[in-house]
């Protein structure tokens, strides 16, 4: 059987989705004889034209030329998948979509008529048909192995869709939106990280995007309850997945100055403690 001939392509990001690559460490040398890896620039400087059997595409679409780019990629990919929240939601550099492009580009650049970049930063869905996408910020290192491992098999790779909360109650963790009234948004967010904050003691801060169908909207009330103004509210749905539909649309609803929501009960002075 012929090896996968694999790409991993880099647009605006910080490299960390790619790094979780190399990070894979001894395991990168078993990947290394299961499958062509054809084209790495972080990884190495020789290389290879497509097609290519799966492409993986880190960061978000941030100017003409990346539109330009990321169809070629298609074209030249049996698959591509998207890895990271750049990739899978706009990313962090999504935030300069809720504000003037012009202006941001005014206060950076001392000559910004020689940039050339969209007025909004945004996920590749918006651009191409993908085939999967490996969520977070940086995707977990468990999930892209299985995801390689599903590749190689020839099996549609899985992705996990359930909320932080549920890998969280089977860990055993104490919940600290429960315990201590942090603003947790793991019941609203896909899991992927191993609850890895909650284990610390901290809440969730949804770098692995919303979970389908999660009801940000009682969350919010609940943190209302807990003392949190709308706009704290809406900070915690404008972050690293300000840009995917329901953490936008979430942060839009709390930017609103028409809330009326009652708070859901918040704790009572050594309540739960
Ligand atoms: S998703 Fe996070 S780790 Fe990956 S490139 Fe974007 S900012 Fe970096
Ligand atoms: S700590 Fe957060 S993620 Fe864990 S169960 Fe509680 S609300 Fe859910």
């Amino acid at each position: 059987m012929s090896k996968l001939r694999i790409a991993v392509h880099k647009f605006a990001s910080c490299d960390g989705c790619q790094l979780q690559f190399l990070n894979l460490e001894q395991e990168l040398l078993t990947l290394a004889e299961r499958v062509d890896i054809a084209h790495f620039i972080e990884a190495s400087s020789d290389l290879g034209e497509g097609p290519y059997d799966v492409s993986f595409v880190e960061g978000s679409v941030s100017t003409p030329e990346e539109i330009k780019r990321i169809r070629q990629i298609r074209q030249q990919s049996r698959q591509v998948i998207a890895i990271g929240a750049c990739a899978t939601g706009g990313g962090i550099q999504a935030l300069r979509n809720w504000g003037q492009h012009e202006a941001f580009l005014k206060a950076v650049y001392a000559s910004p008529e020689y940039i050339d970049s969209l007025e909004h930063s945004t996920p590749f869905s918006d651009h191409i048909r993908l085939d999967a996408e490996l969520w977070g910020c940086p995707p977990d290192q468990g999930q892209l192995k299985r995801m390689l491992a599903d590749l190689m098999a020839g099996v549609t790779p899985f992705v996990p869709g359930e909320s932080v909360c549920l890998q969280c109650k089977r860990q055993g963790n104490v919940c600290v939106l429960v315990a201590k009234g942090e603003p947790c948004l793991g019941p609203v967010t896909r899991t992927g990280c191993g609850a890895l904050c909650p284990y610390q003691e901290r809440d969730c801060y949804g770098c692995f995007g919303p979970q389908a169908g999660g009801n940000t909207t009682a969350l919010g009330r609940r943190f209302l309850g807990l003392g949190l103004s709308p706009e704290a509210i809406k900070h915690r749905y404008r972050f690293i997945y300000n840009w995917a539909p329901a953490f936008r649309e979430a942060s839009q609803e709390w930017e609103s100055k028409d809330i009326t929501y009652t708070p859901l009960p918040s704790k009572k002075e050594g309540e739960w403690s």
